[in-house]
């Protein structure tokens, strides 16, 4: 582990967030295995960091009930209730869209059910690939907006502005002129409860 890597896992600690670096996509795994029971129901948000890494088929094959607001048969009514069931799951998957070296974790959702999912659920893992580590607060907003949103954005066909050339353009991004993706930011800063909230640090780039 880097001497970068092992400082933000001390300023993550330090946050009351349980924090680990795993080097190798088995040891993400083994880690997220061991703080999932078997009986646990399992919520997550839309993140090709946790697709990367095939979380949810891993779950899903061990016999967890992990609530898929994704599955093709749902229909658009079905898929929003799963979403809202999905923040009081017993545990909820997520990525971030960035960490800054002082162990703040951004993110930012469109309805509300990730940063709701992530703010209040029972107990809540983060993966974070290294390509999401930047040196400050100001670095992972930007991050985030500038440069995750846009590529999300793109990948799912919303009508931002950002669809055209990838540049935010936040001022104008309202209804009905456009669809914004990036409705909500939250920044989580510390946790009361240092059981709650664990970060898992990939040693790999994941996601966008
Ligand atoms: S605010 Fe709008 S333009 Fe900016 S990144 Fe989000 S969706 Fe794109």
């Amino acid at each position: 582990m880097s001497d970068r890597v092992q400082e933000l896992l001390k300023n993550l600690n330090r946050r009351n967030f349980e924090a680990l670096y795993c080097k190798t996509r088995d040891e993400v795994h083994a880690a997220i295995m061991d703080r999932i029971p078997e009986s646990a129901t399992v919520g997550f948000s839309g993140s090709q960091t946790l697709e990367q890494l095939e979380i949810v088929e891993m779950l899903q094959s061990r016999g967890n009930n992990v609530l898929d607001q994704y599955d093709p048969k749902l229909s658009s009514d079905e898929s929003l209730r799963i979403r809202r069931l999905s923040i009081q799951a017993d545990c909820y998957l997520c990525s971030a869209n960035a960490v800054s070296m002082q162990g703040e974790l951004v993110f930012l959702s469109a309805y509300g059910h990730r940063t709701a999912g992530i703010a209040a659920g029972k107990r809540v893992i983060v993966i974070c690939g290294s390509n999401k580590i930047v040196e400050t607060r100001e670095a992972a907003i930007k991050r985030a907006r500038e440069h995750a949103a846009p590529l999300n954005v793109k990948r799912l066909h919303w009508d931002a502005p950002c669809a055209k050339d990838g540049t935010c353009r936040q001022d104008v991004c309202f209804s009905p002129d456009y669809i914004r993706m990036c409705c909500q930011m939250l920044i989580l800063e510390s946790e009361v409860d240092p059981e709650r909230l664990t970060v898992i640090i990939a040693g790999e780039d994941l996601g966008l």
